[in-house]
């Protein structure tokens, strides 16, 4: 293969760092300039390059000029895409990189993606492809794939209807996570937006909208559809295809979950991911709150995905430790939507997804009423409304418990309930803080409270590698309790010192393995997985596994084509 295509292939460009013997190998002379130059100095120059960039939305189209365009790049680092790189920088510099490439950045790109638009990332699939599903996803070059993560556009963050091109950018932006923190390699990442239409009027009105301009589709038409996406994906790549659902709206979201679970490798991301990850934090925070999970009492703002994933979660393993009835245990846990407490008397009015919270009580309407009279020690934003944890709210969480422990969720930054300065300031300097959306530390009384994020990219990578090299077939609870168990395992005394409940994120690929490895032992122990016989040490099994964006040295036979030979797993 020419020279030419090779410097045009993302997954095998090291522009500059191609050495003296591949430039002669792979007919390279003349097409770059005649330094060489090692792929620590490209790093080192392309993170300057980021750097450089004050408007957060401009460092992250510098990183996708990278993974996906290519202009303006400097010279030193490349003339054309370069995966690799990509993804060396992410590793290398996680902390500063992923609030660029993921919340809250990413959400303003989502809105913003109109004009950003380059060139296909990930597969669409609208109305239009009815009947013909199998051979859409066929058309996507690369075949061997392990992981698609999948959004409807509907509920992208806490922004609302995004619609098609908008919400492209979730998929994109959670599977770069897959291979950075989870080491699951980018050729077996597959993103794909569903398009049923949007209720976006803005987009409907917008003749630049490349989406189809029609009211979202529902019910059956909707059900088919998504139907027919479910069979021909497992049809095309086989029963251990992993599916993350993103980002739907949740009168989609329970039912699709529940509709494939018992059938397909799936996994909902906002209901399930979640979940683990706030369980994990909460079992942390009892190191630094005492008491057990059974003597806490829990209220949410928002009883959507997020929020009743998490009540559900909660409640599991509550039961599961203190060997209470999951019935009994449900009854610590509240949560408030829309409309204020959700209790008895509106029971019959309730989406399905509610009704197990729905116990005795009067009617609330405000939540500082129900944080007076429920007396939480644990309150959770889950609302996907901003400043909705007022100066009231955390002063009344302050009042009744010497630590309260405070989250607050919803992404992106703006829409988050509260700011980390807010919950330590109004409290005085004694909640236990944790947020979606990254917040600097804070200066209070002379103290640096470092707030943790709560986000669900600690789960989901480590544990769609854990699915993935054990062979997995089926999502059980149990492999979510896993990984919020090893999640919380990782946090060490020095970060509890800090008041921290969750580890620092320049960790995040040895987290992964852990939880890979836990997920596995789990899956193992319950007959789900598949790949057998089972590796014995599987912590080091999970980090063998993962892709590693170094370059490789090109000797002079290999074929680049995108096939299984050059495929590292
Ligand atoms: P969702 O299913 O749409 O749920 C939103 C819930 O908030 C609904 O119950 C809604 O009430 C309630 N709500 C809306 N406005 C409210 C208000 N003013 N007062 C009280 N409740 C209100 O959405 P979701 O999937 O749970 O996501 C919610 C938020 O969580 C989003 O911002 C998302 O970004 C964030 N999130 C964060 C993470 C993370 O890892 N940190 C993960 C997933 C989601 P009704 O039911 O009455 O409409
Ligand atoms: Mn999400």
């Amino acid at each position: 293969s020419s020279g030419y295509t090779l410097l045009r292939d993302p997954h095998f460009n090291k522009g500059l760092a191609f050495t003296e013997k591949e430039r002669d190998a792979h007919y390279l002379r003349g097409l770059l300039p005649p330094t060489v130059i090692s792929q620590e100095t490209q790093v080192k120059k392309m993170i300057q390059h980021v750097r450089q960039y004050q408007v957060p939305l401009h460092k992250y189209m510098a990183m996708m000029d990278l993974q996906h365009n290519a202009h303006g790049m400097p010279i030193l680092i490349s003339q054309e895409r370069n995966e690799r790189l990509f993804y060396k920088l992410l590793v290398d510099y996680v902390e500063e990189l992923l609030p660029v490439v993921y919340t809250p950045t990413v959400g303003e790109a989502c809105q913003k993606y109109g004009s950003i638009f380059m060139q296909p990332q990930g597969l669409y699939i609208s109305l239009k492809e009815k009947g013909r599903i199998l051979e859409v996803l066929r058309n996507w070059p690369e075949k061997n794939i392990q992981v698609i993560v999948v959004t409807d556009g509907e509920r992208i963050l806490g922004l609302g209807d995004l619609g098609c091109q908008q919400g492209m950018g979730i998929p994109v932006g959670k599977l770069s996570l897959y291979s950075a923190l989870g080491g699951v390699h980018p050729r077996a990442c597959l993103p794909i937006t569903i398009d049923v239409g949007t209720n976006n009027e803005k987009l409907l009105n917008d003749e630049l909208y490349i989406g189809l301009k029609q009211k979202r589709a529902t019910g059956q038409e909707y059900a088919e559809l998504l139907h027919e996406f479910m069979t021909a994906v497992k049809q095309n790549y086989g029963e251990k295809i992993l599916v993350q659902f993103e980002d739907f709206a949740n009168h989609n979201a329970f039912d699709l979950l529940e509709k494939y679970r018992s059938t397909h490798l799936v996994f909902n991301d906002d209901i399930q991911g979640t979940a683990s990850v706030v369980l994990a934090g909460l079992v942390a925070a009892l190191k630094l709150v005492g008491g057990n999970l059974i003597d806490h009492r829990f209220l949410f703002l928002g009883a959507g995905e997020a929020g009743t994933g998490i009540a559900e979660i909660i409640a599991l393993e509550t039961s599961k430790r203190s060997n209470v009835p999951l019935e009994e245990v449900r009854k610590h846990i509240w949560l408030v939507d829309s409309k204020g407490l959700i209790e008895s008397s509106r029971k019959e009015s309730l989406q399905q997804f509610k009704r197990p919270w729905a116990h005795e009580h009067e009617p609330v309407k405000e939540l500082v009423d129900a944080v007076n009279k429920i007396k939480p020690t644990v309150l959770i934003g889950t609302s996907g409304q901003g400043r909705t944890f007022t100066k009231e709210v955390i002063e009344a969480m302050a009042s009744h418990n010497e630590k309260p422990i405070i989250l607050s969720l919803s992404n992106p930054t703006s829409q988050s309930e509260c700011t980390a300065e807010e919950a330590y300031t109004w409290s005085k300097g004694r909640a236990i803080y944790a947020s979606g959306s990254p917040f600097s530390p804070v200066e209070y009384d002379g103290k640096v409270f470092v707030p943790g994020q709560s986000n669900n990219a600690y789960v989901f990578p480590g544990f769609g590698l854990g699915l993935i090299m054990s062979g997995t077939i089926r999502v059980h609870d149990d492999l979510l309790l896993a990984a919020s168990e090893a999640l919380a395992s990782q946090v060490t005394q020095e970060d509890y010192d800090k008041g921290l409940i969750y580890p620092p994120f320049r960790n995040i690929r040895k987290i992964s393995a852990h939880i890979a490895a836990n997920v596995a032992a789990k899956a193992y122990e319950l007959g789900l997985a598949t790949h057998l016989p089972q590796p014995k040490d599987l912590v080091k099994f999970a980090e063998s596994s993962m892709y590693t964006p170094d370059y490789r040295i090109y000797r002079s036979k290999v074929v680049f084509s995108g096939h299984a030979s050059c495929f590292q797993r």
